[in-house]
């Protein structure tokens, strides 16, 4: 009888969890769903490399949602995960990363968006010889990959430059001219001072880019960026100011030729394969032009009567030297809501936001309730379906649901997105057409690409990834190799010691477990699992749940069906699933017993098994 009543309490509780559970996800789902919707509304998609999900391949384990930084880009939809907000991807790749099935891959933008791309060779020339596109403007977006390709496109220009031998000097021919100041075109400024090149670098407004005019505070980058002449930024979460203040030490460098508020109007090639690169005021000669310009372009204008008055602008730097003024801010993104906001908190202004739709549907929970906050204590005014129809000097005239509305009006800001310049690529001659950047994004990807190709080589000449013989290994080691470098640990013995640090812990067990739950608590660091089953068997239950947490709270990343392949100086490559990850890395932590170190598997490229058997490579 007291059996009976065990297993019928038992059974309640249990589904008063699964009630629970199945409500979670259908809510989950619904979530989603409505993301998604948004997203097909509002969203004209990714703009640059985003995920692609696999759905045959996806468990629905939901790593991916929470590892991007960015949000709600990926949801959970029956089961499966969709990008619900396309238009908020800006190409981090950490969803790809933490997928451990490789369910996840990175390509470029939808076909009829990457038609829309110029297209360029693997030294990132466009079809115009010596004339190079680097950063954003090429289809990849992130400050890493600007960096990158900026370090490589002047490589290859100074080489170049050295096989043109005594026809390179010419007195008023600068060996490079490079158009924007962004991540990109501060890298290639850099670069080519180190390559002691004769360079001018001509940026339309200040120097810094996208990066110094977007609103957020922490920029995240997924692996460290090497700055010719600084060296290498380890961190990767930076303020906005940590990274403006780089940017000025370099602006103030006697060296670093930059002419800032001069916008570049037109490049001709001349007979003698020079460039002539014409400005409002100026014309410059070049052996070889590097366009950084982003996809930012021109602000897109609405065509309203007025619109040309000097009163109506589309950027706003510093909100605190408008005071006592009557403000319109046109647009419903979170660029627009944000400068309202930031205009509203200056002392006397009357600040009106005007938005053509019903909903604000694409800002950040976060404004959205900032916002609602700022029309209750009626610091703003917000007028939805509504549009300008007339700027005149000291009054706006809007649309309002069909109604005409006069306010009076001193400045208005309009945020409605902006035009690539792709008129202007095709103007000087650059072709468009389709290409998949996102396995050139730079040397290091290219590496990382034939690293695979090798591999799958090898697997389809072996049958098998070569396997380190067993009894050659320490017990409990894996025989990766760099597995003897100074950071390679077998045990964790002062945790308090790592601070701010990328660790990789390698193992399923207790002790593994809560190393990355120990070192995940302590001393800001990055902490990632790597394991070679699915559901940690070998450690306890309350070990399983801590770490579950720990995951969902984005503390830990866990890596399930995950081997070592690779561990080098400041990263360590895995293979996730089949598919390699390079992570950043500063130690790593074996954490596996003598006896479960027996049954490891690496995928790792035994170098001295190779050489003892030629295999065809
Ligand atoms: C909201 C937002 C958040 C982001 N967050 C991150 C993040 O956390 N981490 C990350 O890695 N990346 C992030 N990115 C992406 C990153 O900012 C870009 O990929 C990067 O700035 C691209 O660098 P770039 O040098 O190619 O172009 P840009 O930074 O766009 O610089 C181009 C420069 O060229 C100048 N220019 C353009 N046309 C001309 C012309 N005709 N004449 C002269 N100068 C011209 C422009 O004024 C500009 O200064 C984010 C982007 C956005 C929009
Ligand atoms: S991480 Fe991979 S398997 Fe898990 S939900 Fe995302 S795509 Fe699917």
């Amino acid at each position: 009888m007291e059996t009976l009543i065990t297993i019928v309490i038992a059974a309640i509780i249990s589904l008063f969890f699964l009630r629970g559970y199945l409500k979670s996800l259908k809510k989950r789902d619904q979530k989603a769903k409505e993301a998604a919707e948004k997203g097909k509304l509002f969203s004209e998609g990714p703009k640059a490399q985003h995920p692609k999900i696999d759905t045959t391949y996806c468990i629905g384990c939901a790593t991916c949602t929470t590892v991007c930084p960015e949000g709600d880009v990926l949801a959970m939809i029956a089961g499966k995960a969709v990008i619900v907000n396309g238009y908020k991807c800006i190409g981090h790749g950490l969803c790809a990363e933490a997928c451990p099935v490789g369910a996840i891959t990175m390509v470029m933008a939808s076909p009829s968006m990457s038609a829309d791309m110029p297209y360029l060779s693997p030294e990132f020339e466009t079809s115009v010889p010596n004339l190079f596109i680097i950063g954003e403007l090429g289809g990849l977006a992130l400050i890493k990959n600007a960096v990158n390709q900026g370090r490589e496109c002047l490589d290859t220009i100074a080489s170049r430059l050295a096989a043109l031998g005594p026809k390179r000097s010419v007195p008023d021919v600068y060996d490079v001219l490079i158009v924007g100041a962004g991540p990109a075109g501060i890298t290639a400024s850099l670069r080519a001072i180190e390559h002691k090149l004769k360079y001018i670098t001509i940026e339309r407004d200040e120097v810094g880019g996208t990066v110094a005019k977007y609103p957020r505070q922490k920029l995240v980058m997924t692996s460290p960026v090497e700055f010719p002449l600084y060296g290498k930024f380890k961190k990767l979460q930076l303020s906005k100011e940590n990274l403006l203040a780089f940017w000025d030490m370099i602006l103030n460098r006697a060296d670093f030729n930059v002419s800032t508020g001069e916008k570049v109007e037109d490049i001709k090639k001349g007979e003698d394969g020079v460039f002539n690169v014409i400005t409002a005021n100026n014309q410059y000669r070049s052996h070889a032009v590097v366009l950084a310009l982003g996809r930012a372009g021109e602000p897109r204008k609405l065509g309203v009567k007025g619109e040309e008055l000097p009163k109506v602008m589309y950027r706003l730097l510093e909100a605190d030297h408008y005071v006592n003024k009557k403000i319109l801010v046109v647009g419903g993104g979170d660029s627009a809501v944000e400068a309202a906001m930031g205009l509203a908190h200056q002392i006397g202004n009357q600040v009106t936001l005007s938005y053509r739709s019903e909903h604000f549907s694409r800002i950040k929970e976060r404004n959205s309730v900032r916002l609602e906050e700022c029309v209750r204590t009626g610091k703003l005014k917000v007028l939805m379906n509504s549009s300008p129809v007339e700027f005149k000097e000291e009054i706006v005239i809007l649309d309002v649901k069909g109604e005409r509305q006069e306010l009076p009006n001193d400045f208005v800001w309009i945020f409605a997105g902006g035009i690539p310049p792709n008129d202007f690529l095709k103007k000087i001659g650059v072709r468009f057409g389709n290409k998949d950047m996102t396995l050139e994004a730079s040397k290091e990807s290219k590496e990382a690409t034939a690293a695979q190709k090798q591999l799958v080589e090898l697997k389809s000449t072996t049958g098998e990834f070569a396997i380190p013989r067993r009894d050659d290994r320490p017990k409990a080691k894996l025989g990766v190799t760099g597995e003897d470098l100074p950071k390679v640990a077998h045990q964790l013995t002062e945790p308090e010691k790592y601070q701010d640090k990328n660790v990789l812990i390698v193992g399923g067990s207790d002790t593994a477990v809560e190393a990355a739950l120990t070192l995940a608590r302590s001393g800001r660091n990055s902490v990632t699992l790597c394991y070679r089953g699915h559901d940690f068997q070998l450690a306890n239950p309350q070990n399983r749940e801590s770490l579950d947490t720990a995951e969902k709270a984005g503390k830990v990343r866990v890596a399930r069906a995950c081997n070592i392949a690779l561990i080098t100086a400041d990263s360590v490559v895995l293979n996730i699933g089949g598919n390699h990850a390079e992570i950043p890395n500063d130690h790593v932590f074996i954490l596996i017993g003598d006896s479960s170190a027996e049954f490891v598997r690496t995928t790792a490229i035994d170098v001295t098994a190779r050489r003892a058997s030629p295999a065809p490579v």
